[in-house]
């Protein structure tokens, strides 16, 4: 296939919702890990194709999700000091932290900018010689690469006045999370591909192994997910738990070795808190001490943050694959895309947001 279309080809995805009806014996439930996959799902409405007893839950796939309310709150101090100009995507300017966000910052005066790459907020520090330019560094292992090299420039051009605030998190140390939870109820994954882009998949073989789980690597167009969907249901029938590759147009068994490589010169692994699920061990990346001078939370050395989760935003048993939105009590009522109580309801890529824009009547 060549063009965008051939992949949202309705005969061919009735086909396959066919197969897993023909193959099901019993149900099932699949989580798709990440939050691009989510809202192709709930867009084309493939859960409706699928028989009853196939049932999706929603991974933690979304990096805008996942991000802790302490470093939001952090990113709008930064921004409210002197002679910054803080950069981010668009997407983690309506986020809410425990009082506000950036976009509130921007209205009260902060130098707050939508940027479409670290390298626009490299250009802005390369052009604005005297101001602190900082780039809010958020992400899977998806944008890492093009941040690593971002901070790997800066320092390479001797720009000082940039710096990085990162809260990168790395998929398989939540997919074992869930795995390890007494209230999982996930059989079978459809793995991140453009996670995977990156990653390769290799380290899924050990989870695949050592909690009998399959995994297949699935993309984000229709007929990739319902692709995905019955090689696990196959899977699941066979009594089967292996990694496979439904995604094999853009990932492979190692990944991108080149941006591997940048990643582990610019970054080490630490341990990292997840927005509403809590601290993961060695599921973030960091700086290392060698780009320290563009570390913003070592630059700024702000006080550490201890806030609270809103009380009724249940986004940490969404994001687990615990609960759907519409089990929370706040969803399409005191939490909407204008007014979101938590993270998935902003995000291009949470679960929240797709049920609100395509499941509203639910
Ligand atoms: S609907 Fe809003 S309050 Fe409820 S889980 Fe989603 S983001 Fe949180």
């Amino acid at each position: 296939m060549r063009y965008v279309d051939e992949y949202r080809d309705p005969q061919i995805a009735h086909a396959l919702a066919g197969k897993v009806a023909a193959t099901a014996t019993k149900p099932w439930v699949l989580m798709e890990v990440c939050g691009g996959q989510t809202h192709t799902l709930m867009r084309y409405g493939i859960g409706d194709l699928l028989p009853p007893g196939i049932e999706l839950v929603h991974g933690p796939g979304c990096p805008v999700c996942v991000t802790p309310l302490e470093l939001i709150d952090q990113a709008i101090r930064i921004a409210g000091l002197p002679n910054v100009t803080f950069t981010s995507y668009g997407d983690m300017l309506r986020v809410p932290g425990s009082h506000s966000d950036l976009f509130a910052a921007r209205a009260n005066g902060a130098d707050v900018r939508v940027v479409y790459s670290p390298m626009d907020a490299l250009k802005i520090a390369r052009d604005n010689p005297h101001r602190k330019v900082v780039f809010f560094g958020v992400g899977f292992e998806t944008t890492a690469p093009a941040n690593a090299m971002a901070v790997w420039q800066a320092r390479r051009e001797g720009l000082t006045n940039f710096s990085m605030l990162v809260s990168h998190v790395l998929v398989p140390p939540a997919m074992r999370l869930i795995l390890e939870s007494p209230a999982n109820r996930v059989q079978g994954f459809i793995g991140p591909g453009h996670v995977c882009t990156i990653m390769g998949f290799r380290e899924y073989d050990e989870l695949a192994r050592e909690f009998h789980v399959p995994v297949v690597v699935g993309g984000f167009e229709p007929l990739d997910l319902l692709e995905a969907i019955s090689m696990l249901v196959s899977q699941l029938e066979e009594g089967r738990a292996e990694v496979e590759n439904q995604y094999s147009r853009s990932v492979d068994y190692q990944g991108n070795i080149g941006a591997q490589k940048i990643m582990r010169e610019v970054f080490t692994v630490s341990d990292r808190k997840w927005r509403g699920i809590g601290e993961i061990a060695a599921s973030g990346l960091v700086l290392r001490d060698e780009f320290a001078a563009h570390d913003a939370e070592r630059v700024f050395n702000l006080a550490p943050l201890s806030v609270k989760e809103p009380a009724e935003c249940i986004s940490a048993l969404v994001l687990l694959g615990q609960k759907k939105p519409a089990d929370c009590a706040a969803f399409g009522k005191r939490c909407t895309p204008m007014t979101p109580l938590g993270a998935p309801m902003v995000s291009a890529e949470g679960a929240c947001a797709a049920w609100y824009q395509y499941k509203r009547h639910v």
